[in-house]
């Protein structure tokens, strides 16, 4: 994977121009070999082609997101990614979804703490060869955080919901879907942005097959799935899970 002179590979895919270059600089100078790629498509092309040592992964990127990018790379070759948000509420995504990351980072970085970063994900999938070859694997995050909204609480590294201390079972994409809206509690996410983050790429997802997690996530957590309190429509825009549990009616409707 390396090249001939035996530098790491490290692959950016990133659509801000200026963190490309500042990344090219500043990675080439500490012995990397730096590719760069500036959406999500062009990034699983150059990933495919030839997989490199590691991944620099921006959350957010034109076209494909940055979450359906990342399970895509996982898919074709176990190279370490570590995803890049601009975003503190976006870092809660990214562990919700169990992506695989190998680490993640959020903007502004400083880039000694990046390469510190890389170079601890570096050593840790590639172990000296005294090491037992097991550890070569990747380790995933493990997010420790637990939101609780209203009756409902998520262990977010134990992928565990309860509500109102009685465990509810989800399948992964109620799932993801109940970690999407709270990251945070509270703020709408429209039916796009929804569909895109959880099916993305994915031509059998439209709006009916989000309506239909949405009413299966209602059973599971309102007492009256048929008038929710929390998991609530904000109307022409999208979801919004309140933790007051009021369902008071939304006034950004259309
Ligand atoms: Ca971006």
């Amino acid at each position: 994977m390396s090249t001939p002179e035996g530098r790491l590979r490290i692959l950016i895919v990133e659509d801000e121009e200026s963190y490309r270059e500042a990344l090219q600089a500043g990675l080439s100078k500490e012995g990397y070999e730096v590719e760069l790629a500036a959406d999500g498509l062009e990034g699983l092309k150059q990933f495919a082609a030839r997989p490199p040592d590691l991944v620099l992964l921006d959350v957010l990127l034109p076209g494909m997101h940055g979450t359906e990018v990342c399970r895509r790379m996982r898919e074709i070759a176990p190279v370490p990614v570590i995803m890049v948000s601009a975003l503190d509420s976006e870092v809660d995504i990214v562990l919700g979804l169990e992506l695989g990351a190998a680490d993640y980072v959020t903007k502004p970085y400083r880039l000694r703490e990046l390469t510190a970063r890389i170079q601890a994900v570096l050593r840790r999938v590639s172990p000296p060869p005294s090491l037992p070859a097991t550890g070569a694997r990747p380790v995933p995050v493990s997010p420790t955080e637990i939101v609780v909204a209203g009756p409902v609480q998520v262990d977010f590294a134990r992928r565990e919901v309860s509500l109102a201390g009685r465990t509810v079972h989800l399948s992964r994409r109620e799932f993801d879907l109940l970690a999407l809206l709270l990251a945070p509690p509270g703020q709408v996410r429209t039916r796009d942005e929804l569909i895109d983050l959880l099916w993305s790429g994915r031509d059998l997802a439209d709006t009916r097959t989000l309506d239909t997690h949405i009413r299966r996530l209602r059973v599971k957590l309102e007492s009256d799935p048929a008038d929710p309190r929390f998991l609530v429509t904000v109307r022409g825009v999208g979801f919004r899970f309140d933790t007051d549990g009021r369902g008071r009616p939304d006034r950004t409707g259309s």
